[in-house]
């Protein structure tokens, strides 16, 4: 889904941007220490590798400001995490027949700080978290307290009982 010539590039919220020069990946241990401390709607919105904001039929169209441009800025907050807030920035120009019509123009991800305090991003300057390593972190943590061994021969024992 195009957000239109003024959006920019693509915003991916796990600082996914490989080709970026500088780009530099969380260590585990810091995966892990960020895994302990957030919510399980934040390591949802973490693993999947995207955040859910509800659609413009699901939330309506709302405006609650006017940028220094005119434009008109809506904000959606994800239903998932409720700590990433999408700011859009909409436009109305003539149309064809004399009608308004609206386009967004511009799209960017915020972070807020929840209730009880509760931030989204990890410490900067510590490297980018990938959806995979937080899944690898979430698995470890898991499965703590098996051995390789144990669980090679519980899944050998699943695949058996599924042929039969
Ligand atoms: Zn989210």
């Amino acid at each position: 889904m195009a957000d239109g010539a003024t959006a920019g590039p693509p915003k991916s919220i796990q600082g996914e941007q490989h080709e970026e020069s500088g780009w530099v990946r969380a260590s585990d241990e810091d995966v892990d220490l960020y895994v302990d401390r957030v919510s399980d709607e934040v390591l949802t919105c973490r693993e999947r590798g995207r955040h859910l904001f509800p659609t413009i039929r699901q939330a309506g169209i709302h405006f609650t400001g006017v940028d220094d441009d005119g434009l008109l800025v809506r904000r959606l907050t994800c239903t998932c995490c409720e700590l990433a807030v999408k700011v859009e920035k909409w436009e109305g120009f003539r149309g064809a027949g004399r009608r308004t019509r609206f386009r967004r123009v511009a799209s960017n991800l915020e972070y807020r700080t929840g209730p009880d305090g509760q931030i989204y991003l990890a410490p900067t300057g510590r490297g980018h978290m990938t959806p995979r390593q937080i899944g690898d972190s979430v698995a470890s943590k898991a499965l703590a307290g098996t051995t390789l061994t144990a669980l090679r021969k519980e899944a050998t024992r699943a695949a058996k009982a599924e042929e039969s």
